[in-house]
């Protein structure tokens, strides 16, 4: 249920209301607005008499039932944009975010030498692969822990953050000891376990939509994450299965609107996984952009052709200068900017 307190209720007010609502056993999310403070009282639907126990409180001016399955990921808790913020960027309101990078590490030339670059071009984090979930287990599964290694070693070099994924609970401390950003890959969207535990941890995390998820299943995926208590969850749809075989996946742009007209959280954009083929790749993005997202995560790698993974979609260095070109182009239009941006060199 959401608690609504009373116009100008101060400190003490909201103490009284957030031990009231853990007192019956439900977990509170205070959202302070300008004029009014909001609790979210998380647990099982309320009873009828506990809403009118609250709603009869002096501190409170009404008490309305949360209509959507998800609590802590929905506009009705907080009806402010969620912003998350790194040294180098912000993503949410009306912040925008590029991150960008090979696929997998698999060279400290490589990584080094994308980091380079992505950052010349102005992307705000670098994206790279250490555990590669491959749909074949013959494929190329990554570095693994000396990936990390170089992650680490790149963003010593350019200061950029580093977001790379995560594929089991047993690996989810070592990865966040070494990134700024947890990915929890489409494969792995509804692994509960994975949720969880990456909940417990204090590191962002980027969430993509499993390839066959209504945006519905994909919030209460998000649930998961928000309900262990870390709130800093990206969401980001990268494309859906449908029965056209022209793109490796459906570019849902509809899900970018959708998704924010319910949740405060920043929605992305991957147009790389989507597209499979690096021709489309740019024009995917620029949708994302102009459809509202707060963000793009855009596979780029010095050498596409010679890329052990994904290597048909990665863009090559001046296909990726020029996308950024045009990303910034389109963000007055949309109302967004790029805050807290490195120098460009
Ligand atoms: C990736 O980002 O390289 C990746 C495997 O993405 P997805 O989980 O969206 O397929
Ligand atoms: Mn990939």
């Amino acid at each position: 249920m959401l608690i609504i307190l009373k116009h100008g209720a101060g400190q003490a007010q909201i103490a009284t209301i957030v031990a009231e609502v853990e007192r019956v056993g439900y977990r509170p999310h205070v959202s302070e607005g300008e004029s009014t403070t909001l609790i979210g009282a998380i647990g099982k639907g309320p009873t009828p008499e506990l809403l009118e126990h609250f709603r009869a409180l002096p501190e409170v001016a009404e008490v309305i039932p949360i209509s959507k399955p998800y609590k802590l990921a929905s506009l009705e808790v907080q009806p402010k944009p969620s912003v998350i913020s790194w040294p180098t960027g912000s993503t949410g309101g009306n912040a925008f975010m590029v991150a960008a990078g090979p696929c997998g590490v698999e060279s400290r030339e490589q990584i080094l030498t994308a980091a380079r670059f992505v950052k010349r071009h102005g992307a705000q984090m670098l994206r790279g692969g250490a555990f590669k979930p491959r749909t074949s287990p013959y494929s190329y599964q990554g570095m693994g822990r000396a990936g990390l290694d170089l992650l680490v070693e790149a963003r010593a070099e350019t200061g950029l953050p580093v977001v790379t994924e995560v594929l089991s609970p047993e690996q989810v401390e070592l990865v966040a000891e070494h990134a700024d950003m947890l990915q929890i890959g489409a494969r792995n969207a509804q692994n509960f376990a994975l949720l969880q535990a990456v909940g417990e941890t204090n590191k962002p995390v980027m969430l993509k939509r499993g390839m066959s998820m209504t945006l519905e299943e994909f919030l209460m995926s998000a649930e998961y994450v928000l309900s262990r208590g870390n709130l800093k969850v990206i969401l980001v749809e990268r494309g859906i299965r449908t029965f056209e075989k022209a793109t490796r996946f459906t570019l849902d742009v509809s899900a970018v609107p959708a998704l924010k007209s319910w949740t405060h959280l920043p929605v992305w954009i991957d147009p790389s996984h989507a597209a499979g083929k690096r021709d489309y790749v740019i024009p995917l993005a620029l949708a994302g952009v102009a459809v509202g997202a707060d963000g793009i995560i855009v596979e780029t790698h010095p050498e596409p052709e010679k890329a052990l993974s994904d290597a048909a979609q990665q863009l090559h260095e001046h296909e990726f200068a020029l996308l950024m070109k045009k990303v910034r182009a389109i963000l007055p239009a949309v109302g967004k900017e790029m805050v807290g941006g490195l120098e460009l060199a």
